[in-house]
C-alpha cells in the first residue's frame, strides 16, 4: 500500500449495540410466554393431521434462548411442559413425566448451544465495534499527523497526505522511493542507533531540509519509532515536525540582534567621538593658546627665528586639526535619526520579541510585554528605536538579575493625539536620587563590566526623535524608564 487510506469510512456508522445488555426482567418473560404461546397454537393447528407433541414447542425455547437469557429459557421450558401435559390425552402419567423429563433436557441442551452463539456473536460485535473506534481514532491521527512508514533500506512505503504535503509531492510518487531522495543526508542507518525512538539527530549542517520541487526549503524536526520485526517489510515510523516558521522567527531573531549590535558599536563610537570632542576641545584650545603664548615670550626675547616660527605654526595648525578629526568623526557616526518612516509600535516590539527572549533566558528573567496595538503608528527610525529600547531592557533585566523572581515590563500606550509612550519598568533596586545627575553622562557606569555608554546612546535617539526620557520609581520600587514617540500627523499620514 502507498498511502494510508482515506480517514473515515463515508457516512456515520452505528456503534454496535449489545441487544441484551439493558433488557428489563419483563422482556424476558414475554418473550418465553409469547413464542411459548404462538407454538401451542400452531401444535394445536396440526393436531388434526398428526401428532406432534413437544416439536413445535422446541423452536419456542430455542427462540427465548436466542433472545433473552436463561431464567427466560427455564420459564419457556416450564410453560411448554405444562401446555403439553395440558393438550395431550391418552398418554399414561409415567410417560408423560418422561417426555416432559427428555424435552427439558433436550431443549436446555439446544438452548445452551443458542445462547453460547448469541454470546460469541455478541463478543464478536464487540470486537468489531473496538476495532471499528479504533480504526477511525488511528485514521484521524494519521489524516491530521505527517506520518512516513519506511523499510530497511530507507524506501518509503506510506506516506499521510500531510506528510505529502510538507515534502510537496504527490503520495503515490513518493512511494517506494528512498526518503533520502526527499530529506537531505537522511540514511537509514541512523534508525539503528534510535533504539526505541526518538528524534533524529541530522548530520551537519544540523538541520533537517526537504528541498521541495518548487524550490523551497522546509526545515524538519524527525522522530523515528521502529516497529516490531513482525509486521516487515514495514521497519520504522518518522513523524515529521515542519520547524519553517520557527526557524525563520529564529533566523530573523538573530538577524535583527546582529543589526542591532552592529548599530550599538556605531551609536557607542558616535556617543565616545561626541564625548571625547566635548573633553579633549578644552585641552586642546588651552594647548593653542599655550603655545600662542609660548611664541609670543620668544619673540619678545628676539630668539625666535624662522625654524621657530614654522614649528609653532604646524604645532597649532596640528592641534586644531585633531579637534576638527574628532568633531568630525562625531558628525559622521552621529546617533541622529536618519531613516525616518511611519512604523508600528506593536510591529516593532514584536521584532524584537525574540531578542527579548534571549536575553530572558540568559538572565534567568522574566519580561513581560504590554504592548497597546491601537493608535500606534509613529514616525521613527525603527532601528534606532528597537536600538533604544533594547539597551533600557537590557539594563533592567542586568539590575534585576540577581534577585528572585525578577521581573522586567515593557509597556506601551497611546497618548491621546501626542503620540506613543514606552516604558520600561523593574522591580529591582531603582536609581538612587544623588545618581540621577551624572545617569545619562558617557562613561558612568557602577558595573563591573560596563561602558557607561548605554544611557546615553539612548537619550540621543530619543532626543534625535524630538522626544525625552522619564526617569522614576516603578510601582514595585525599581526603576521606570519611559519616553514618548512622535505621532503622525494628518500632513504625513497623507
Ligand atoms: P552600563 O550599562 O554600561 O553601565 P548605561 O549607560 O546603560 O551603561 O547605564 C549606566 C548606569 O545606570 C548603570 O551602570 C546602572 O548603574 C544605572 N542603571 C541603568 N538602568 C538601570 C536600572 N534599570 N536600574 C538600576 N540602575 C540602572
Amino acid at each position: 500500500m502507498t498511502q494510508v487510506r482515506s480517514a473515515r469510512p463515508a457516512g456515520p456508522r452505528r456503534l454496535w449495540v449489545d441487544p441484551l445488555v439493558r433488557q428489563p426482567w419483563w422482556h424476558g418473560v414475554l418473550i418465553a410466554t409469547t413464542s411459548v404461546g404462538v407454538a401451542v397454537l400452531v401444535r394445536h393447528s396440526l393436531e388434526a393431521s398428526w401428532h406432534f407433541y413437544f416439536l413445535p414447542l422446541l423452536p419456542a425455547v430455542m427462540a427465548t434462548a436466542l433472545l433473552a437469557g436463561r431464567w427466560s429459557v427455564a420459564l419457556a421450558i416450564g410453560l411448554a411442559v405444562v401446555a403439553n401435559v395440558m393438550q395431550v390425552r391418552g398418554v399414561s402419567d409415567q410417560d408423560i413425566a418422561v417426555n416432559s423429563i427428555l424435552f427439558a433436557l433436550i431443549s436446555w441442551g439446544i438452548a445452551e448451544v443458542c445462547q453460547r452463539l448469541t454470546q460469541a456473536l455478541r463478543q464478536s460485535g464487540r470486537i468489531s465495534h473496538d476495532l471499528f473506534v479504533r480504526e477511525a481514532v488511528l485514521d484521524t491521527i494519521l489524516t491530521s499527523a505527517p506520518i512516513v512508514t519506511l523499510d530497511r533500506q530507507g524506501h518509503i512505503r506510506r506516506i499521510t497526505p500531510v506528510a505529502a504535503e510538507l515534502l510537496a509531492v504527490a503520495p503515490d510518487a513518493a512511494a517506494n522511493r528512498p526518503f533520502s531522495a526527499f530529506v537531505s543526508g537522511f540514511d537509514p542507518a541512523l534508525l539503528d542507533k534510535v533504539g526505541k525512538g526518538g528524534i533524529l539527530d541530522p548530520p551537519p549542517p544540523r538541520r533537517w531540509t526537504a528541498a521541495r520541487p518548487d524550490g523551497s526549503v522546509a526545515s524538519l524536526i524527525i522522530r523515528a519509532d521502529i516497529l516490531p520485526d513482525d509486521i516487515e517489510p514495514e521497519h520504522a515510523v518518522l513523524s515529521l515536525a515542519d520547524q519553517t516558521q520557527a526557524e525563520a522567527v529564529k533566523d530573523r531573531g538573530h538577524d535583527l540582534a546582529l543589526h542591532l549590535k552592529r548599530t550599538w558599536r556605531l551609536n557607542s563610537l558616535g556617543e565616545m567621538a561626541a564625548t571625547l570632542a566635548h573633553e579633549l576641545n578644552q585641552p586642546l584650545g588651552a594647548a593653542t593658546v599655550y603655545l600662542q603664548a609660548g611664541r609670543n615670550a620668544l619673540k619678545q626675547t628676539g630668539v625666535e627665528d624662522d625654524n621657530a616660527a614654522e614649528a609653532f605654526q604646524l604645532a597649532t595648525s596640528q592641534l586644531l586639526r585633531a579637534g576638527e578629526i574628532i568633531r568630525r568623526m562625531r558628525d559622521q557616526i552621529t546617533t541622529g535619526a536618519h531613516d525616518l518612516a511611519e512604523q508600528r509600535v506593536s510591529c516593532l516590539v514584536e521584532e524584537l520579541a525574540p531578542v527579548f527572549t534571549m536575553i530572558s533566558r540568559d538572565a534567568d528573567v522574566a519580561i513581560r510585554l504590554d504592548i497597546q496595538d491601537e493608535d500606534d503608528h509613529v514616525l521613527i527610525d525603527r532601528i534606532q528605536i528597537q536600538q533604544a529600547l533594547s539597551n533600557l531592557v537590557r539594563n533592567a533585566v542586568e539590575a534585576v538579575s540577581n534577585q528572585h523572581e525578577g521581573l522586567v515590563a515593557v509597556i506601551g500606550r497611546s497618548v491621546q493625539g501626542q503620540g506613543y509612550e514606552l516604558t520600561v519598568e523593574d522591580n529591582g533596586p531603582g536609581i538612587p536620587k544623588d545618581r540621577l545627575d551624572v545617569l545619562f553622562q558617557p562613561m558612568m557606569t557602577t558595573k563591573a563590566g560596563g561602558m557607561g555608554l548605554g544611557l546615553s546612546v539612548t537619550r540621543s535617539i530619543i532626543e534625535s526623535h524630538g522626544g525625552q526620557i522619564i526617569v522614576g520609581r516603578s510601582a514595585s520600587g525599581g526603576a521606570s524608564f519611559s519616553f514618548r514617540l512622535p505621532p503622525i500627523t494628518e500632513f504625513e499620514a497623507a
